[in-house]
């Protein structure tokens, strides 16, 4: 059998660094706790170290990966963190730790994403909108804009801006950066390389957007356009977005509890969000 673990795992060994083929041999199997299934083991003909080749994947020292795949169904289904504990039977630290290390592997496959669509010469038509929300409490307002594609509906960015509070509570406890004006350039510069020549860019009618976009997306044609207020059954411009926003409503409504922002940080909500765009542009996390 052949072990996919390029070097001796020892950083003292000889064979750390350059190892001949075959420097290890096979030593037996190790059984995982979370399902028993049997691991083959492999030592180091040098200096007699142990090790698997599980220990290269992502899911290297992970007591139970089985959960991981439940637990990003569970989190973008509203689910709070503490109940995700309850319903699954481990601890709750677990769950955090788990939405972390879920959130770095969707991030990593979402650069993958954006690699291929680049080679693909990129896409012709892309849809940008802001979902208001806040962090923990109502006063500690956000933006979070996204950028979709609009023939498919994938995600291709978001960031998460403050915005200075319109209550008096947020305003009386310090909440008055906005940095909208930093955050939405930055996005639509990440995303020029991935447009084609002459792409068209549909929002709404926020008066900053046509600036931003002449500014940082200089070439590509943008649609201010408004969605019919009045007949549901009416063509809507902005269909795609306004579709993804109301599921992610949806999707993170268990954002107003206390149990969801345990972190009570825009890092946590951040996390969250790339569970959400994992899901919605079908990534194969695990
Ligand atoms: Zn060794």
């Amino acid at each position: 059998m052949r072990n996919p673990r390029p070097v001796c795992p020892n950083p003292e060994c000889v064979n750390h660094r350059n190892p001949p083929a075959r420097f290890y041999r096979k030593n037996g199997y190790r059984r995982p706790k979370h399902n028993h299934q049997p691991i083959p083991r492999y030592q180091c003909r040098a200096c007699g170290k142990n090790f698997c080749a599980t220990q290269v994947k992502p899911i290297r020292q992970q007591h139970r990966p089985d959960l991981n795949a439940r637990i990003l169904e569970l989190a973008v289904s509203g689910v709070s963190m503490r109940r995700m504990a309850v319903l699954l039977g481990c601890a709750q630290q677990t769950v955090q730790d788990k939405v972390e290390y879920l959130a770095s592997e969707a991030k990593r496959l979402h650069q993958e994403h954006m690699e291929n669509l680049w080679l693909a010469d990129g896409t012709s038509h892309v849809m940008m909108d802001e979902l208001e929300t806040f962090i923990h409490a109502r006063w500690a307002q956000v933006s979070v804009p996204v950028l979709l594609r609009a023939k498919t509906g994938e995600v291709l960015a978001f960031s998460i801006a403050r915005r200075s509070s319109t209550m008096p509570k947020g305003q009386a406890n310090g909440w008055t950066t906005d940095n909208r004006h930093k955050v939405i350039p930055k996005l639509l510069t990440n995303l020029q390389s991935y447009l084609k020549p002459g792409a068209t860019i549909t929002t709404d009618g926020d008066a900053s957007y046509p600036k931003w976009i002449r500014r940082h997306l200089p070439g590509a044609n943008h649609k201010a356009e408004h969605s019919p207020k009045k007949d549901p059954a009416a063509y809507d411009p902005l269909f795609q977005i306004n579709h993804t926003h109301a599921k992610m409503r949806n999707d993170l409504a268990r954002l107003s509890r206390k149990t969801w922002t345990t972190s009570k940080t825009i890092e946590g909500l951040r996390c969250h969000l790339w569970l959400w765009v994992a899901w919605t542009n079908k990534y194969p996390l695990r």
